[in-house]
């Protein structure tokens, strides 16, 4: 056994607790300096997926509006040829009724074209829409990959610039942690992930000749009971009746309190 070890063996529980409840603070404090850098360069990797899921969509818009003019251009290809046949009927014309009647199939067949035409237009110009959209999706996509690289490096830098301190606050929490029961350390992990850290609470003198105390975290009232199970017993850990969190009372608070226990 070590000296330190030893040394936090002897101490009551609620020392230990509290020992942990520093350290594991520090470690917290340290990671979510990595952590805001990972959930910005997160936040750009989904930006990122977005805008590509964009620009699949408008690329495959683009290729049905032109596989529609190709069809269009088809349908007029074949109007065309109808055209150029009935002028060459309509020469050949033996009476007025045969020319009236090829006439008006010429007309019909003419507004027809049209018709393909107009289509062909707003067709055409849905493709110009579509190609300015995806300019201005292949800028976007540039620009937002600047900022993942930038968002990328950031992250490494700072992984780097924690990683021996958190290295030496993970071998302190790991021995502040030994010396406390299995239990007790289970119930304290727990809260110190459900309260991001704050799994432990000063207890706070309201009214000292009234008796009156409460808990820092969830300023609640304390019951007489749990301070005196506090004093009574350093290695009983005692907790708020309202938010959970384990008590401890600060030198000052237990010297006030109880000064001839001290
Ligand atoms: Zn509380």
């Amino acid at each position: 056994m070590s000296d330190t070890l030893i040394e936090l063996t002897a101490m009551p529980l609620i020392d230990n607790l509290l020992t942990l409840y520093k350290v594991d603070r520090q470690v917290r404090s340290l990671r979510s300096r990595v952590e805001s850098a990972q959930i910005y360069l997160n936040v750009q990797n989904r930006l990122m997926t977005e805008i590509g899921v964009e620009q699949a969509e408008s690329n495959l818009k683009r290729k049905q509006h032109k596989a529609n003019i190709s069809n269009i251009e088809t349908e007029i290809g074949a109007v065309d040829v109808r055209i150029e046949h009935l002028r060459e009927e309509l020469n050949q014309a033996i009476n007025d009724k045969q020319y009236s009647a090829l006439l008006a199939e010429m007309n019909t067949i003419k507004v027809h074209r049209k018709a393909f035409e107009d289509e062909e237009l707003i067709e055409m110009s849905a493709v110009e829409d579509l190609d300015a959209n995806l300019a201005d999706i292949s800028q976007r996509l540039e620009e937002r990959e600047k900022v993942t690289k930038v968002a990328s490096k950031e992250l490494k830098v700072r992984e780097a610039e924690i990683a021996e301190q958190l290295a030496e606050l993970e071998t302190e929490r790991e021995a502040a942690a030994a010396v406390i029961p299995e239990s007790v350390l289970d119930e304290f992990e727990s809260l110190a992930d459900d309260y991001d850290g704050e799994s432990m609470a000063a207890v706070e003198i309201i009214d000292l000749k009234r008796r009156e105390y409460s808990c820092t975290s969830c300023s609640l009232r304390l019951p007489l009971d749990s301070i005196t199970s506090m004093l009574g017993n350093k290695d009983a850990h005692v907790k708020c009746v309202s938010c959970d969190r384990i008590l401890f009372l600060e030198a000052e608070s237990r010297e006030a309190i109880a000064p001839a226990d001290t």
